[in-house]
């Protein structure tokens, strides 16, 4: 297999955002898409176990490694290739840098993927979990990804529409197995206003000839002007100045979003010892919105859609566990930051959060807490119907108790200094140390709001 860089005993924490993790018993890193395509279809063959490795920023790998194979996708390339008229569609590669195509991206004046400037990792990984920042995620531009099924042994183009894209989730995290070969986009060309748009004045030039400025019709086109998607994230506009709904130069918005992101640790920086992580470490829970009825009123919540910032809504404190408001059939419309005349209505500011933790936790797994995390919130959710609303997993984690900063005795992992959402290594962590904390973490929310988080990292080599 000498075509497809094959190594024995690398450690994967050099290859992880987290930098832990243990020796692969064997890595292959084919480096163009036809070698990784039959290095893949060979590994299967064996029938030993295998895992796939894009850029490492999402996984947790164990302190005693991977026993089996571990593809590592490093391919390249990015090619356009024919799409209708005001859409530029390009396939690219699984192990292109994510970052470095929307930097591409936004270079060239396409529109669509702005927002998820700075995220790590590579192409093929993003819509494994549906990437999302800011008001953006992948769905928004996928266009289709070539797939090499595992059941079947054979590459298939998939429509976005086939993949289940959600909330960080897809049907690839949802248990379809496979390769991601490659990921094709549909950007917007948008037309670059120009300088004489709307502009009477009357002080243009019209001389018709004799132009010698420098910016007459022959100049290229400044793409910097060209203006990203609508803003639909009230942090972002607000960064930007502009009210929702505003659209802004490409350019501005990537800027803005990369020092939002550098200010909370989500810029992966050897400067930083906060970006030493795996980014969020949990997904923000989605339940009933008559769980969430049950919540204290101080716990934010909204809708699912459109994505907004987390906001605190005070609701009715019903007085009853979520399972008779659910034999209730309670339900109507949750107050939202659109209507404000609803988000005060019936505050009990005095709701109690200690005093849910007598309920029932409704949602909540008895699991053995010495295992790898589960992932139950899919699980949960469809155990009960309604509309569904998402809570701010961050805000549940300090009302357990866990703050910025916090660690356990004698552990290098830690939450990180700038954002109660990520969980990083201090220096010297383990895997082990990560999932303790992880574990905790869980612990403490399940034990007091009756909500097992779900990790966003994918565990690698855990028993
Ligand atoms: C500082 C920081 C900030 C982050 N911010 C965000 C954020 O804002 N939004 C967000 O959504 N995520 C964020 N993340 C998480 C992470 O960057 C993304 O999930 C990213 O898409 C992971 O890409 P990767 O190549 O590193 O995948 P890996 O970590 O290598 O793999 C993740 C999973 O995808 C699978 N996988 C990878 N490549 C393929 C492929 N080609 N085919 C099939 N399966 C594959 C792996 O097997 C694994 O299960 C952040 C992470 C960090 C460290």
């Amino acid at each position: 297999m000498t075509d497809s860089n094959e190594q024995h005993g690398v450690v994967l924490a050099g290859l992880t955002t987290m930098r832990v993790g243990g020796p692969a018993e064997r890595m292959i890193s084919p480096a163009t898409e036809r070698e990784l395509l039959e290095a893949t279809q060979r590994v299967w063959a064996e029938g030993d176990d295998w895992v796939i490795l894009g850029g490492g920023s999402n996984v947790l790998v164990a302190d005693e490694g991977f026993e089996g194979t571990v593809i590592h996708i490093v391919t390249r390339g990015i090619v356009r290739v024919g799409a209708p008229s005001g859409v530029v569609r390009l396939r690219v590669q699984a192990g292109e840098s994510w970052d470095g195509l929307v930097e591409y991206a936004v270079a060239n004046g396409w529109a669509g993927l702005e927002g998820l400037s700075g995220i790590p990792g590579s192409v093929g990984a993003a819509p494994i979990q549906n990437i999302g920042a800011y008001g953006q995620e992948a769905a928004d531009a996928l266009h289709s990804v070539d797939f090499l099924d595992y059941e079947s042994g054979r590459v298939q183009r998939l429509p976005a529409t086939e993949l289940g894209l959600g909330y960080r989730t897809s049907v690839f995290k949802q248990g379809r197995a496979g390769l991601v070969l490659s990921v094709t986009f549909d950007l917007v060309d948008v037309p670059i206003p120009s300088e004489d748009d709307g502009d009477d004045s009357g002080d243009g030039d019209d001389s018709g000839d004799g132009d010698d400025s420098g910016d007459g019709d022959d100049s290229p086109a400044d793409v910097s002007l060209t203006l990203g998607q609508p803003i639909t994230f009230p942090q972002l506009a607000s960064s930007l100045g502009v009210v929702l709904g505003a659209r802004v130069p490409l350019a501005e918005v990537r800027r803005t979003v990369l020092a939002l992101r550098s200010g909370k640790g989500m810029v992966l920086d050897d400067g930083d010892p906060d970006s030493v992580s795996s980014g969020s470490f949990f997904t923000n829970p989605i339940v009933t919105e008559n769980f969430a009825r049950a919540l204290p009123a101080a716990v934010p919540r909204w809708l699912i859609e459109p994505e907004e910032e987390p906001i605190v809504v005070p609701l009715p404190e019903l007085g009853i566990g979520v399972l008779d408001a659910q034999a209730a059939g309670i339900s109507g419309p949750l107050p939202s930051a659109a209507d404000p005349a609803r988000a005060g209505a019936g505050a009990d500011a005095g709701a109690d959060a200690a005093s849910l933790a007598a309920r029932p936790p409704v949602v909540a797994r008895t699991e053995d807490w010495s295992s790898p995390p589960a992932e139950p919130s899919a699980a949960d959710v469809t155990l009960a119907s309604g509309p569904l609303v998402k809570l701010s997993a961050a805000w549940l984690i300090e009302a357990a108790g866990i703050t910025k900063g916090f660690r356990l005795p004698g552990s290098a992992a830690a939450i990180s200094s700038k954002h109660t959402l990520a969980i990083v290594n201090t220096g010297g962590a383990t895997a082990a140390d990560v999932a303790e904390l992880a574990r905790l973490i869980q612990q403490r929310v399940s034990a007091q709001f009756g909500i097992t988080l779900t990790p966003e990292p994918v565990y690698i080599g855990f028993d």
